[in-house]
């Protein structure tokens, strides 16, 4: 019998670290698929970065994620840049290709993958909430998959100011800023309407984004891109007016399927990664 007990190794550089709940879905998906890979949650300190990507470099992992606080950081320990990496200017995937690392994006590729199970964004007028790292690799993503026209409504305006440049001077999409009002009221001709604030995020669970809920019309897509817990108060509001919504567990499945697809070549089933993130979510 030949054997193997050599596995493939992926894993996160982040701190904290042993809150992030990504190994539980993508080692179920190598399981599930027969893969001969490990997924390994690494605490790196930001001193320690450069050291911890030779470090992986040298035991032949084949790629790996980073999350807060190594998504900008991580681009000087690189070898080039993905297309929408370069544009959002933060990474959270690294891939091994032939001997270079390259830093792609997923943040915003999962959650448009995973509207599009919904609707196509070509065309759309979207709303988003929200103007931080999340939110800028979504609305970067939105306008690269065609979305018309994108209003940022945010909190600070120096936050969201330099989004809203970027999308104008490197997307075809037209965005707009809106210093964020009280009970802000969603235009009608929106389509598709984007929580990318942390508003809702657990422990916070009662927390929701300060709109009137009366301008929410069964004609809009809501989304929300906290994934615990996946039903935010938001998406409960928006559901009991008729709109169709999407929550924020299928953008961080979607995440998982693109980056195993980097790194493998195999295309994983995203029903058995979003059981096992909500078995140890507990939702
Ligand atoms: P950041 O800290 O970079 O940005 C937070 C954003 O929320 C800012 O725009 C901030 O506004 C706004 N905000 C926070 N609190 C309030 C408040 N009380 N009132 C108004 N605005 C507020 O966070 P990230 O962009 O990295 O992450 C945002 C969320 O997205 C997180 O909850 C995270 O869980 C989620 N996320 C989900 C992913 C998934 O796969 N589902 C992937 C990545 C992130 P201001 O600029 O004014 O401070």
């Amino acid at each position: 019998m030949s054997v193997d007990f050599l596995p493939k190794l992926t894993g996160c550089f982040a701190m904290p670290a042993a809150e992030n709940p990504t190994v539980a879905m993508v080692e179920a998906a190598y399981r599930h698929h027969n893969i001969h890979a490990r997924y390994i949650t690494c605490e790196v300190a930001p001193a320690a970065l450069g050291d911890a990507v030779r470090g992986a470099k040298a035991m032949g992992w084949i790629g790996f994620n980073c999350s807060l606080p190594h998504k900008v950081a991580v681009i000087d320990h690189l070898d080039g840049l993905g297309d929408s990496a370069a544009v959002i200017g933060a990474v959270n995937t690294i891939v091994r290709r032939d001997d270079r690392w390259i830093g792609e994006n997923t943040d915003g590729r999962g959650f448009v993958e995973a509207l599009r199970a919904v609707v196509d964004p070509a065309g759309k007028r979207i709303v988003m909430f929200g103007a931080g790292g999340a939110a800028r690799a979504v609305a970067v993503e939105l306008a690269l998959a065609g979305a018309s026209r994108i209003t940022v409504v945010n909190r600070s305006r120096d936050r969201a100011a330099p989004l809203v440049t970027l999308l104008n001077e490197k997307t075809k999409a037209k965005a707009e800023l809106v210093e964020w009002p009280r009970a802000y009221r969603v235009p009608e001709d929106a389509d598709i309407v984007v929580n990318a604030t942390s508003i809702g995020l657990f422990p916070n669970v009662d927390g929701r984004p300060d709109i009137d809920l009366g301008s929410l019309l069964p004609s809009m897509i809501a989304a929300d891109l906290i994934p615990n817990p996946p039903r935010t108060v938001f998406l409960k509001e928006a559901a009991a007016r008729g709109c169709r919504t999407l929550d924020g567990l299928g953008m961080l499945v979607n995440q998982g399927v693109i980056g195993i697809r980097y790194w493998t070549g195999v295309d994983v089933d995203p029903v058995v990664m979003r059981k096992a993130l909500a078995d140890v979510l507990g939702v």
